[in-house]
């Protein structure tokens, strides 16, 4: 059976896609800041390190595939420390493990809040890798009105995105046999969303932000089937992309653009 590691495991997205593979009797390495195989803060260097290490030693070495799933939304800097910074220290740490794996796998969730308002100075510092450069551009972010708070989270998730256009043709994914892909959710129930969607008014004015005609607000199953098939064998091919699974927001926001 395959060996996966799934980072947020403990809730939403990635618990949906933990039961999936588990159900299917694949191996899985959950990580979280609580309730999970490994336990570690994805928001430290020290915690990314010492999740490295410590899913090698729960794998015996090698493993199959990784989705990098744990986010948050807070407008805080801690959200460009987890989303964007762990994000890409899960994939780069943890792709040597790949290299024993017949048929390696590897993505990463980001959002349809990448297609939203961002900050420009954010989104460099991001591409640039600068963490405490980036930091400090979300503590002044932070401070400002909630909706420029926002911008945190769609930045990290823009950032994402790029990230996995610049990196899945290199010689250390495509180039190694490994597809690396970005998933960018429309509005999933999961404790993230749990508040915003709790009542109809709440869920009418955030479908007014993000339109979603195709079935309206999606159940995490429905991300995790999708992540399933990417990190699957049967994936040989699709390499590099944003794949949109959001009841249409995509194409009701940005129409005929491809
Ligand atoms: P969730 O809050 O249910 O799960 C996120 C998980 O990430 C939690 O278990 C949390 O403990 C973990 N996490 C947070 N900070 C961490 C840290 N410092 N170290 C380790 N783990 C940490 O949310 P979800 O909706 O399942 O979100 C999963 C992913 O999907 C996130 O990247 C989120 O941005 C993205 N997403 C969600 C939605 C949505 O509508 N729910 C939409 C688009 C994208």
């Amino acid at each position: 059976p395959r060996t996966s590691v799934i980072t947020g495991s403990a809730s939403g997205i990635g618990k949906a896609t933990r039961e999936l593979l588990e159900g299917r009797g694949e191996r899985v390495i959950g990580v979280d800041i609580h309730d999970a195989d490994v336990v570690a803060d994805l928001a430290t260097t020290d915690g990314r390190t010492a999740m490295v290490d410590a899913v090698r030693t729960a794998a015996g070495g090698s493993i199959d595939a990784v989705y990098a799933v744990a986010g948050l939304a807070l407008p805080a800097p801690a959200t460009v420390a987890v989303n964007y910074f762990g994000t890409v220290a899960t994939l780069e740490g943890l792709r040597p493990l790949l290299a024993g794996s017949d048929a390696p796998r590897a993505l990463l969730v980001s959002s349809m809040a990448a297609l939203m308002a961002t900050d420009d100075e954010l989104v460099a510092l991001l591409a640039a890798g600068d963490e405490p450069a980036a930091l400090a551009r979300a503590e002044v972010l932070a401070k400002e009105p909630a909706a420029t708070g926002q911008l945190i989270y769609s930045s990290t998730k823009l950032g994402l995105s790029r990230w996995v256009r610049r990196r899945a043709a290199a010689g250390e994914w495509a180039g190694a046999g490994i597809p690396l892909n970005a998933v960018s959710p429309g509005i999933i129930a999961t404790p993230m969303t749990a508040d915003l969607i709790a009542t109809p008014e709440g869920r009418e004015a955030l479908l007014g932000i993000v339109p979603m005609p195709l079935n309206g607000i999606a159940e995490p199953i429905v991300v995790a089937r999708l992540l399933a098939w990417l990190n699957s064998p049967d994936n040989t091919h699709l390499c590099g992309q944003v794949i949109y699974v959001d009841g249409g927001s995509d194409v009701v926001l940005r129409g005929d653009s491809v």
